[in-house]
């Protein structure tokens, strides 16, 4: 594991390199700012070129970066992050069973409101209801913990929040038009290409803790996570957001989700969310479609007409108007 709060070394060391791009920066300058010897400095080079950062060494010259893996590396996400609460605290793992389930257990520690845990990859990812999330390295795997002091039925906003800041986010880095899919799926082409999971705990009607789970097929191979998923229940397609030699950050489109969110955040705080679902609506696939949503007392079907200010279904069927507060949606003809 790697936070964004131990390893000050490599971050300095990264940072010092990135500010030298186009030259050499020598051993002697790096040991003197930051304070360690020239074998030490050497070891955190090694390390660093060990996590996939290329940096040319030259004796007499010193150190060159020349590029920086492309993964979503703590001191990497917090370089220009632009969020007070969000990310201030970052977790990262090569491979972990569930960072929900890691997110969970930290909700028990001080400090640690807006806490992101992020794997490469997941052994045992999932989404609602206990459903598997299949989580092959390149893509984006984070959880988020808040501890809000907000009113219960808030929480039931955050689907629909998360959902929308990660497709704005998507927007303005990758220049893509993903659509919503009610609740909360990000589709491409109508192929899912994020989905997102929400743990709460609530004691005596106040929100103890929240953990935001989103997990965006940022760089994956579509066809071979197909194949896993073929036969679960909800399968309509999965897609990539961006093709496997496509050049395209993730640490960019993170810190960007980041702060889109903290921004909702800091709404529902405030009680300020008008317009939401107008934005919501506008990019979402489901209002005007004749559906069925599987809930869990049975299917419900109707023409879908809006989403409330708490983010449930409007739907219309003979005449009659029918609110949805969870399911699964299908879409018909
Ligand atoms: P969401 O989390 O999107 O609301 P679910 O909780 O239903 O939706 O997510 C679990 C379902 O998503 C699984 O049953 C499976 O069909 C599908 N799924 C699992 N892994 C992936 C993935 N990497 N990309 C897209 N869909 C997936």
């Amino acid at each position: 594991m790697y936070t964004s709060f131990d390893e000050t070394h490599l971050e300095k060391i990264v940072r010092l390199l990135k500010s030298h791009q186009s030259k050499f920066l020598s051993g002697q300058k790096l040991s003197q700012s930051l304070n360690l010897s020239r074998a030490a400095v050497w070891k955190y080079i090694k390390k660093l070129q060990s996590l996939g950062y290329k940096i040319q060494s030259r004796q007499n010259l010193g150190y060159k970066l020349v590029s920086k893996p492309d993964y979503l590396l703590p001191w990497e996400l917090t370089d220009g992050l632009q969020t007070d609460i969000f990310g201030r605290k970052i977790y990262y793992f090569d491979t972990i069973d569930s960072t929900q389930n890691f997110a969970l257990r930290l909700a028990s520690k001080p400090y640690e409101n807006g806490s992101v845990v992020i794997a490469k990859r997941q052994s045992k990812g999932r989404g609602r209801l206990n459903r598997k999330w299949i989580s092959p390295k390149g893509g984006i795997w984070l959880s988020i913990l808040l501890k809000p002091n907000f009113e219960v039925w808030q929480v039931s906003l955050f689907p629909m929040l998360t959902s929308l800041a990660l497709t704005k986010a998507v927007e303005n880095v990758l220049k893509l038009k993903p659509r919503l899919k009610w609740p909360n799926d990000v589709t491409l082409n109508d192929k899912k290409v994020a989905g997102i999971l929400i743990d709460a705990s609530i004691e005596s009607n106040k929100i103890d803790y929240l953990v935001i789970g989103v997990g965006i097929n940022f760089r994956i191979e579509p066809r071979i996570v197909s194949r896993l998923l073929k036969n679960s229940q909800k399968f309509y397609g999965i897609t990539s957001l961006v093709g496997n030699k496509e050049k395209a950050d993730s640490v960019e489109l993170v810190q960007e989700f980041l702060y889109e969110l903290e921004q909702s955040y800091y709404k529902v705080m405030s009680n300020n969310l008008k317009g939401i679902t107008k934005e919501w609506t506008k990019r979402s696939s489901t209002i005007g479609k004749n559906v069925t949503v599987s809930t869990p007392s049975g299917p419900v079907k109707g023409k879908a007409i809006a989403i409330d200010e708490n983010g449930a279904l409007i739907l219309s069927s003979k005449g009659k108007i029918q609110r949805v507060l969870a399911g699964d949606v299908s879409y018909r003809n």
